[in-house]
């Protein structure tokens, strides 16, 4: 049993999607464990992806995760991690597997409608950002 965190993106809850995205893990047979709509500040979002603090896109990145609410979720299951992000597909939309997330959803590399932890190391740092382990079922 693993435990990864996920995000609905502005563009994902903005477009009404939330529904659609959390169908997607669920019949993947992934649970959701624990979720809240939120509305980042630009330091809560800049401290959430503070690893990507040197690249080029962090200001913008930043922006548009503090431009409108948000969908925390922890989802486990057997092998969490690496399943949500195949049922996400790549960063890129363009790249994307078809039937995934991003392929389906995404508008471009940075509106991309959804994150995933991408290693245990990372769900460690990410899922207390938002959930006291009391608030996780
Ligand atoms: P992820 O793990 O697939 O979400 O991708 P990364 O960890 O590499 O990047 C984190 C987030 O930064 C992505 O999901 C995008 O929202 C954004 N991002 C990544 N690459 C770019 C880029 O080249 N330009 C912009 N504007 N945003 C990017």
């Amino acid at each position: 049993m693993e435990r990864t965190l996920s995000i609905i993106k502005p563009d994902g809850a903005e477009k009404n999607i939330i529904g659609k995205v959390i169908e997607r893990f669920e019949s993947a047979g992934l649970r959701i464990a624990a979720l809240r709509k939120i509305k980042l500040s630009k330091e809560d979002a800049k401290g959430f992806y503070i690893v990507h603090k040197e690249r080029p896109f962090y200001d913008s990145l930043t922006d548009f995760m503090s431009s409108g609410s948000v969908v925390v979720m922890v989802i486990e299951g057997e092998g969490a991690i690496l399943k949500v992000r195949e049922i996400m597909g790549a960063t890129n939309p363009e790249d994307a597997a078809p039937g995934t997330i991003r392929a389906d959803f995404a508008a471009n590399v940075e509106k991309n409608t959804v994150h995933g932890s991408d290693s245990p190391e990372s769900a460690g740092f990410e899922i207390p950002y938002f959930f006291p382990a009391l608030d996780i079922c």
